[in-house]
């Protein structure tokens, strides 16, 4: 599933499209497509995994699911849920959910819970945080109320990098460690963003798909924990499950 800092880099590239105006619109969703019809893309925003084209009146929501993908100027072989057409160019979303919202962005999305948000705010996070102490951090760092954009490689890189195991509750964590954790939800998601730019994420992960610590040597355990049941890798040895 794409994590936040890949919809930063769609918007990132689907700029061009912002201000034209929509000449044709086809796929396999089953929304009303009409409205798009000459239509003026006003704006394109994210709200951690969902991207966000506006127009004046209304918001079309897409959601990437497990395996949605997009292209720009170009078409996969596949037939694509929305497709939006312009003068010059085209958008195309395959495998994901698409919905209107009816209501302003600013009127439904918390923008202070996307972690890649210049109004992230790391005190609203904790605050929620204080309010699920029997949440697994493995299950509270995916929660999208709180930690927006983070996805299951963010989540597995942050607890290894505080050394922290997936299994301790949140109301477990020391204080220091319960900043670190929010901190690092966000500092790793711009180093998401920076790495999948230069073509390097995967060549930086130190913990998600590996087999052996590199801070210890042991080995990496893979589970698939929490009521998220998403696939975990940790190490048992240096990363603490609190209590200690
Ligand atoms: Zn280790």
């Amino acid at each position: 599933m794409p994590e936040g800092p890949s919809l930063v880099i769609a918007k990132e590239a689907m700029r061009g499209f912002i201000g034209k105006k929509v000449k044709s619109v086809s796929g396999n969703s089953k929304i009303d497509f009409q409205r798009m019809h000459r239509r003026k893309l006003t704006d394109i925003r994210t709200w951690g995994k969902h991207l966000l084209l506006c127009f004046d009146e209304f918001t079309v929501r897409i959601h990437f699911l497990m395996f949605g993908s997009y292209s720009i100027n170009s078409f996969r072989d596949r037939e694509p849920r929305l497709s939006l057409e312009f003068a010059k160019g085209s958008l195309n979303f395959y495998a994901c959910a698409v919905r209107y919202l009816e209501e302003p962005p600013d009127e439904i999305y918390d923008w202070s819970a996307d972690v890649l948000s210049d109004v992230w705010d790391e005190k609203a996070a904790r605050k929620k945080l204080k309010a699920t102490p029997k949440t697994l951090v493995t299950d509270a760092l995916l929660d999208q109320t709180i930690f927006s954009g983070v996805g299951n490689i963010i989540k597995n890189e942050v607890l290894y990098r505080i050394k922290v195991h997936p299994k301790t509750k949140v109301g477990d964590l020391p204080p220091r460690k319960l900043t670190e954790m929010i901190k690092e939800a966000r500092n790793y998601s711009f180093d998401f963003l920076k790495w999948k730019k230069e073509y390097t994420l995967k060549k930086h992960w130190l913990v998600h798909t590996k087999k052996t610590c590199q801070r210890d040597g042991n080995p990496i355990r893979k589970e698939y924990l929490g009521t998220t049941k998403r696939r975990t890798f940790f190490c048992e040895s240096c990363q603490k499950r609190y209590p200690s």
